[in-house]
């Protein structure tokens, strides 16, 4: 598949150098498949702001949504990854691991009541929002209409859901600048805990972010309406919220995100050197494809510390 490239609008900003807590990103791929051109454009623009600033660059293999996994993806992103000169400062971690903090996490917002049971299908969203005429929120998800914010009224929990408060939620991307959102209103009380036992990747995220120690997240633009959910359940959970840049997204022929799920190739890597190139250009970043990977990211080291430097 051909691939169109939206280069980088504009510069990306710095961040404050008194920030207090020492540099930690990461690059979190769910192993659905191997990486893709589009995906290396998120790794490697963290790999190259976490090296920028002196930092330390984790690898965390998001696979709760199990069902969505594809076994040996991840061993083979982490090769890809390697081929590419991008090998994480400390062993990577599988969220597979996790769920007993997962499981405190939610106690604690339930303690809180933060948290509650729905009894919910989709369908029963689909019908209460239609009877109160009720549209779509983004991107045609539906926006949950509070049928158990308030008890279950004798039906059986399926799901448990954050009980969002009204109010705009304001944050700033390095890149795409200032954003606000009224998540109650846009989203609604969404699912921490999936009908089929599953974590949901909002509360496996923000949990690990914290528990890793990341200050800094530097990940894909599609993935930047997730930002004010995230927001909210760090400070429910009293956690530090890191500070975010998105990255530009490169479209597949028919103008939607490249995806495992539209048959973006995985990535070739008889030449990481000219992947990495072509990665970096999506970056705004212009660098000859050196004759390793390991020059090509030096160059783009050198490129990305000039472009936050301003
Ligand atoms: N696992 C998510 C993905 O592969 C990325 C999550 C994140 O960077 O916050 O799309």
């Amino acid at each position: 598949m051909s691939a169109i490239v939206i280069p980088a609008k504009g510069g990306i900003q710095g961040f404050p150098p008194s920030a207090p807590r020492p540099y930690r990103g990461r690059f979190a791929p769910s192993p659905t498949g191997p990486l893709h051109a589009g995906s290396l454009v998120a790794a490697l623009a963290s790999w190259l702001d976490a090296r920028a600033n002196g930092g330390t660059w984790l690898v965390r293999i998001e696979d709760v949504d199990t069902p969505r996994c594809v076994p040996g993806a991840d061993e083979e992103i982490l090769r890809q990854l390697a081929a590419c000169g991008l090998v994480p400062d400390e062993p990577p971690v599988w969220q597979s691991d996790r769920t007993a903090h997962y499981e405190a996490a939610l106690r604690e917002l339930v303690a809180a009541d933060r948290a509650y049971p729905c009894a919910c299908s989709r369908k029963d969203i689909e019908q209460a929002l239609l009877s109160r005429g009720l549209a779509r929120g983004r991107h045609d998800e539906l926006v949950y209409p509070g049928t158990c914010r308030n008890g279950l009224n004798g039906r059986v929990a399926r799901a448990w859901r954050f009980r969002t408060a009204e109010g705009a939620t304001d944050w700033e991307d390095r890149r795409l600048g200032p954003h606000s959102q009224d998540v109650a209103h846009e989203v609604g009380d969404f699912v921490l805990k999936r009908a089929d036992g599953l974590f949901a990747y909002q509360l496996a995220v923000v949990v690990d972010d914290a528990a890793q120690g990341i200050t800094h997240v530097v990940r894909g633009a599609d993935l930047a309406d997730n930002t004010p959910r995230q927001i909210l359940l760090q400070r429910a959970l009293g956690l530090p919220t890191p500070s975010y840049l998105h990255t530009p997204l490169v479209l597949g022929a028919n103008g939607e995100k490249l995806s495992k799920q539209n048959g973006a190739r995985a990535l070739d890597l008889r030449d990481p050197p000219k992947a990495l190139a072509d990665a970096a250009r999506v970056l705004g970043l212009r660098i000859e494809p050196g004759a390793s990977a390991g020059e090509c990211v030096a160059a783009a080291t050198a490129a990305w510390a000039k472009t936050i430097a301003g």
